[in-house]
């Protein structure tokens, strides 16, 4: 476990263990706005100007090749949390990230939310996954990301026993939703962004309302010209000083 997956495993635990939050951290955007203030690591809170791209639920034969031809058009490496049971169907798919320059991280074996289950289980989950998408993609994880974001103490004890910081988001399209359109993604991350922002959005609609995945798809060059016009450089978690 690195230094910066203890700091946050720690902090995290000090702030659920007095009861500080609930046991949902993200779910509310209050809760987010506070969650990315006082923990701004597990918030996935980096350098100003930069923001971190990252997809989750993937590697998917169907969306994400057209999600990194995509990325390869504008220049832009991202972080790809991936499932363990899809990068075990796909390992073709989940290779082709990393060729392509990108970073891969955990998202779970299983995409089950964590608040249902214990550390045990979490764990095995959470390890399965970490050594299936090394050896299938030959790439080292380096961080965590529970599905839903639901983020519990059986979260923070597989992490750190898996050697994993565990990273949620500051940002998100909602891009899971069936009525989700490029406009309105766009919309969501503008409302949402931070200074040093980790945007969340997803390569695969395996967890979420079939096809969405071409709605984010179609979001990026939009994002693209928003965000450059601010000045800010894309790139993933690896490079944003998390
Ligand atoms: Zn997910």
């Amino acid at each position: 476990m690195n230094k910066a997956a203890t700091a946050v495993a720690a902090g995290a635990a000090a702030s659920l263990a007095a009861g500080a939050l609930a046991h949902l951290l993200p779910a509310t955007s209050s809760l987010r706005r506070f969650r990315n203030r006082c923990l701004p690591a597990l918030s996935g809170v980096g350098e100003v100007g930069h923001v971190a791209l990252t997809f989750d639920d993937g590697p998917d034969p169907l969306s994400t090749v057209p999600v990194l031809d995509a990325l390869d058009g504008l220049g832009w490496r991202a972080t790809f949390f991936m499932l363990g049971e899809m990068t075990a169907a796909y390992p073709d798919v989940g290779r082709e990230v990393v060729r392509r320059g990108h970073e891969v991280a955990v998202h779970g074996y299983a995409h089950s939310s964590h608040i249902r289950h214990g550390p045990t289980w979490a764990t095995r989950d959470v390890m399965a996954a970490r050594d299936t998408i090394a050896e299938l993609t030959g790439a080292q994880p380096q961080w965590v990301r529970p599905p839903y974001g639901a983020l519990s103490t059986s979260t923070l004890i597989a992490a750190r026993r898996a050697g994993l910081a565990p990273v949620l988001w500051t940002t998100w399209g909602r891009d899971w939703r069936p009525e989700a359109t490029p406009a309105s993604i766009v919309d969501d991350i503008s409302s949402t962004l931070v200074p040093g922002a980790t945007v969340l959005l997803h390569d695969s609609d395996c967890t979420s309302a079939p096809g969405s995945w071409k709605a984010t798809l179609a979001a990026l060059p939009m994002l693209a010209e928003a965000w450059a016009g601010a000045g800010l450089v894309v790139g993933p978690l690896l490079e944003h000083g998390v």
